[in-house]
């Protein structure tokens, strides 16, 4: 049996999650949830990095531990992936002991002459907990947090990561470490020629409060917290202890990851896992931003939208649905409450909604018998879509098909039918609108399962009934 075993990034819990969290999980869901119904063994990893500075400040500054700050906020990315119904197998919190171990091995695995002690002077970004160089600026500030940076000075252990650049250049030229979109991994390609720098993975233990993973061998220094981050990847799945999961799971198909973190994703982690003799994961996936009305999602603007207030007011397919649909994969979107609105409507209550309670109340109406010839295989054409990360492409072509269906059901009038005593061709033209509803149902498994589970349960039965509305409609 093929395995199947993707992730998303681990979100830092400092504040709460925002929708660019969502995208990722749903996007990343859909895979997991397709190999599945594939028969692929798959595993499906997500979690929190709690090991990070900012942590430790945002408690610092409520008042309470660094421990009690990270439980309360993860809890509440843990129950963003319930809200989204998202599949996840585990959720690794690497403040967990076999995060730590299994950093600390990965550490300690790594060639002698790659990780080295040097005094340093940098400019640090404690919003990205990483080092800038002044080329790197964009006017004199975080081209992330468009923030001024701290210079920061002190002895720290260092990646040789200079000792890669060809290495790096060739896994990703010739895709043996593929990067999608290729404008992605052209925007790598050009970085790792520029020339690669070393860079610090670790910092003293006062600057980290402690709080970390720490250097096997010297207690005096924490383990940079992407270092540590990245290692989630295989920490969660018992690399420390070399079990079951990782020598079935790893390497990794494909890592989900946002686009402001590529460099961590696409140069630092295959040069720990070169240096560390690991193998390589085969595929990373960059998804876009969401932009609100046009703005930059940004805590200043007031424009956060909080996903879990959408998913508790929508509904989750629904959400998930507008995620899919409505934000590109790769590009930057944006995104509306009006845009979803009328999204709802018009694709979910009067589209797929309506043909269903259209077709159900029909069949109810008139005691037809409907039989569902589906056949299993047609959840392959999606494929193609899935191969090619274009989710918003699946959703439009089993749009289409409902759309083809709702004309169908119109064109044959089956209520005329009805009237007219015409029982045989009614029954035929219900029976090919239902076993095309339920093969729309089978295709949409994957994006919104819920849903979909819905609609097979209706056509499934002996006696079929309209029930009530799947998008009831908004007030
Ligand atoms: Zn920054």
């Amino acid at each position: 049996m093929p395995k199947f075993y993707t992730t998303t990034s681990i979100p830092y819990v400092n504040a709460r999650p925002h929708l660019g969290h969502a995208l990722e999980f749903v996007q990343t869901d859909v895979l997991a949830r397709y190999h599945k119904l594939s028969g692929d063994d798959t595993f499906f990893l997500t979690g929190a990095d709690e090991n990070s500075l900012k942590n430790v400040q945002a408690a610092e500054a409520l008042k309470i531990s660094t421990k009690d700050l990270v439980d309360k906020n993860t809890k509440i990315f843990a129950d963003l992936t319930k809200a989204l119904n998202i599949s996840n197998d585990d959720f690794i919190r690497t403040i967990e002991k076999k995060h730590f171990a299994g950093a600390q091995k990965l550490w300690s695995l790594c060639k002698k002459e790659d990780i080295y002690k040097k005094k340093y002077k940098g400019l640090y970004c404690v919003g990205c907990e990483a080092f800038y160089l002044e080329k790197d600026l964009v006017g004199g500030k975080c081209p992330e947090h468009k923030k001024p940076l701290e210079s920061v000075e002190e002895e720290n252990y260092f990646f040789k990561l200079s000792n890669y650049q060809k290495q790096l250049e060739k896994i990703i030229e010739s895709d043996t470490y593929e990067i999608v979109p290729n404008s992605r991994k052209n925007e790598v390609l050009s970085f790792i020629r520029m020339g690669l720098e070393d860079f610090s993975v670790s910092r003293s233990f006062e600057r980290a409060h402690g709080w970390g993973v720490s250097v096997p061998g010297d207690e005096k220094q924490i383990m940079y917290v992407w270092f540590d981050a990245l290692s989630n990847y295989i920490t969660g799945l018992d690399f420390a202890t070399n079990g079951h999961r990782f020598k079935q799971y790893w390497p990794c198909d494909v890592h989900v990851v946002g686009k402001g973190i590529i460099r961590f994703h696409a140069v630092y982690w295959p040069a720990m896992l070169l240096s560390a003799g690991v193998d390589l994961p085969k595929k990373l996936f960059v998804h876009g931003y969401i932009n609100i009305e046009g703005e930059k999602m940004s805590k200043s603007l007031g424009n956060v939208i909080d996903p879990l207030e959408l998913v508790a007011k929508y509904g989750c397919d629904p959400v998930r649905y507008y995620l899919l649909r409505h934000i590109h994969p790769v590009l930057d979107s944006d995104f509306g409450i009006k845009k979803l609105e009328d999204a709802y409507t018009a694709d979910l209550a009067n589209g797929l909604g309506n043909l269903v309670s259209r077709v159900a109340g029909l069949i109810e109406q008139n005691s037809v018998k409907v039989s569902i010839k589906y056949q299993v295989s047609s959840i392959k054409f999606m494929d193609k879509y899935i191969e090619n990360f274009q989710f918003d492409q699946a959703m439009k072509f089993i749009w289409e098909k409902i759309t083809k269906l709702d004309v169908y059901v119109s064109e044959k009038e089956p209520w005329a039918l009805a009237k007219a005593g015409k029982t045989e061709e009614l029954a035929k033209v219900l029976n090919e609108a239902s076993n095309g509803i339920f093969e729309v149902a089978k295709l949409l498994e994957p994006f919104l399962p819920d849903t979909a589970k819905k609609i097979q349960d209706v056509f499934e039965k002996e006696e079929i009934r309209k029930g009530s509305p799947l998008f009831p409609r908004l007030v």
